[in-house]
């Protein structure tokens, strides 16, 4: 299993040029800051921070340049069964730790568990696509806050 790389504005362009995307300058922000944000971002939260650069832009202006991201793999979209999706724009296979009390999404490297891919395979006679683990706890902004009660 490779590891996980953080992807390079430079590179991603790049695939949105090889894939016929044209390159607007809303898109290239909406990227940018995806790209610099480590926080998986809801389409809100980028629309929140670029809508003092972009007064034309809107939500679902936004929504569309995540949804051609995603049409040409550059991000992943993590639904949790609510509205409020969040985008990952590192698409190589890693692992997330969620705070239970704010929500935070943190990303954790460890091996892929391929085996348990495979032995999900023997046992149910499905094809195994792709799986997803996510482990839940308390952040340490959390915890410290929690402290001080
Ligand atoms: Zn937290
Ligand atoms: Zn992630």
């Amino acid at each position: 299993m490779a590891m996980a790389q953080h992807m390079k504005l430079d590179e991603a362009i790049d695939t949105l040029k090889k894939s016929g995307v044209r390159i607007t300058p809303q898109r290239h922000a909406v990227l940018e800051y995806l790209i610099q944000s480590m926080s998986h971002p809801t389409a809100d939260e980028i629309y929140k921070s670029l809508e003092g650069k972009f007064p034309n832009m809107s939500v679902a202006t936004v929504y569309n340049n995540l949804r051609v991201f995603k049409e040409v793999g550059l991000v992943k979209e993590l639904t949790y069964g609510d509205a409020s999706s969040r985008f990952d724009c590192i698409t190589t296979d890693h692992y997330h730790i969620i705070c239970k009390p704010c929500g935070k999404i943190v990303d954790f490297h460890y091996p892929g568990l391929d085996e348990v891919e495979t032995l999900a395979e023997q046992v149910t006679g499905f094809h195994v696509s792709d799986h997803r683990m996510e482990i839940y706890g308390i952040c340490p902004s959390c915890k410290k806050n929690e402290a001080h009660h």
